[in-house]
């Protein structure tokens, strides 16, 4: 190759390479092909509209709806860190009006990264943007006929195992007996896993409302009344047991040390959620498997428990955490350390429904959270639309409708609406 035609080939060789991907333009034509949907989706050219929503519980519950040009929406719930959070809600609407939602996790990764420094590691930030994910996934179903588990994977599972949170507060100084009572009435109805709280702040034995270190007459309480609940069911139901994060790290050794013949499931967080190091050297201490997760946020959140083996088991609360897609990636996070994943789940049956999906779809998935209350309070089916029975013999049964297979109930909900502010407006 002389010199000018090696100066003609370079010429060429640049012509050609900036007609295939004309450096100007790159960037808009990407962007173009991932705001199109597939071409099998039904339907192709989705955008979101608008994001509507409404609160209960006193704001500790939100229900959100994303809105599309295509008469199709999606429904998702938030719990717990929801009071207060109308306009972040608003906020995260005029962040994806417009875009595609099936690009559900890009579009959970814009919200993020555009709110790094307005608190999105946790907290609020995280358990909105949760509600608003998971409607995404319900859209991404219904707008490709296929239930959300499929597109998280597929499924291990067609239904999952649920246990029964029994609700026998500890401010109404429930006896051992009412232990004895409720385990059994709970195992009536046909769930083999009962949870019970074991933290009582007004317990008289205490002796200062202020520190977290149990009495020996609160230790005793609580062994009483854990023998009298194992007593009553036998040696073959799971026993868990919740202490929301309300003592000291000696306190948690010491009923960790002293629930040991009972032959726990879980002791649930007996110190607060803040230090990995603390859960390690009380899960080291003890037999009785150590549980914690309702209080941390995003797969970030359970690196370091899980880098210890600070904990047996996690439980992230999956209408909190950061939403379906996230809920896992913590899963297979926990999975790679032989941990088994266990969601906490205090929402409707809405979220209920949704957790079921990413249950089905991970192998490490060990019980889900399931209330009493969908038994004894009617707000509950009155505020969703569902087919089939809630629970059966202690298991959901995985909804194979596009989406999640739960809808809102707006009709149905408007009466316990928080007051004073929008609802679904
Ligand atoms: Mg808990």
């Amino acid at each position: 190759m002389n010199s000018s035609s090696r100066r003609s080939f370079f010429k060429k060789a640049l012509a050609s390479s900036a007609s295939l991907m004309p450096l100007a333009t790159f960037g808009t034509a990407y962007e173009a092909s991932i705001q199109q949907a597939p071409k099998l989706s039904a339907p192709s050219d989705l955008k979101i509209t608008s994001i509507k929503c409404g609160y209960i519980r006193n704001g500790h519950s939100l229900f959100v709806k994303v809105y599309t040009n295509q008469d199709i929406w999606g429904c998702g719930e938030g719990v717990d860190a929801t009071p207060g959070t109308y306009h972040l809600v608003k906020m995260f609407e005029a962040r994806i009006k417009g875009k595609n939602p099936l690009n559900v996790n890009r579009l959970f990764e814009d919200i993020r990264r555009s709110g790094f420094f307005e608190g999105a590691q946790s907290g609020m930030f995280v358990a909105v943007l949760t509600a608003v994910e998971t409607a995404l996934w319900d859209i991404a179903g219904k707008a490709l006929g296929v239930p959300v588990y499929q597109l998280l994977g597929g499924k291990f599972r067609d239904k999952i195992r649920v246990y029964c949170d029994t609700a026998l507060y500890q401010a109404n100084l429930p006896t051992p007996k009412d232990f004895a009572n409720s385990a059994l009435e709970v195992k009536k109805m046909g769930f083999n896993a009962i949870k019970f709280d074991l933290d009582q702040r007004n317990d008289p034995n205490k002796y200062d409302l202020y520190n977290w270190t149990a009495s020996p007459g609160e230790l005793q309480r609580m062994v009483d009344q854990i023998a009298a609940a194992r007593e009553a069911v036998g040696p073959n139901i799971d026993l868990c047991v919740d202490m929301h994060g309300r003592y000291d790290a000696p306190t948690a050794q010491a009923i960790a040390k002293r629930l040991e013949p009972f032959n726990l499931m879980w002791l649930e967080e007996p110190i607060p959620a803040e230090n990995p190091e603390a859960y390690k050297a009380i899960t080291e201490s003890t037999s009785t498997p150590i549980c914690a997760g309702e209080n941390h946020y995003l797969a970030y959140g359970f690196r370091r428990l899980l880098e210890l083996n600070a904990v047996d088991i996690i439980m992230p609360d999956l209408q909190k955490a950061g939403g379906l897609g996230e809920g896992q990636r913590i899963a297979n996070l926990a999975n790679l350390y032989y941990v088994p994943f266990a969601p906490h789940m205090v929402a409707s049956y809405l979220g209920a429904m949704a957790s079921c999906h990413v249950c089905a779809s991970v192998p490490n998935f060990m019980i889900l959270e399931w209330q009493i209350y969908f038994h004894k309070d009617p707000m509950f089916k009155e505020i969703v639309k569902f087919d089939g029975p809630m629970v059966e013999n202690g298991f959901i049964a995985l909804s194979e409708k596009p989406g999640i297979g739960v809808e809102i109930n707006e009709e149905g909900m408007r009466k316990y609406a928080t007051p004073g502010v929008p609802f679904f407006e």
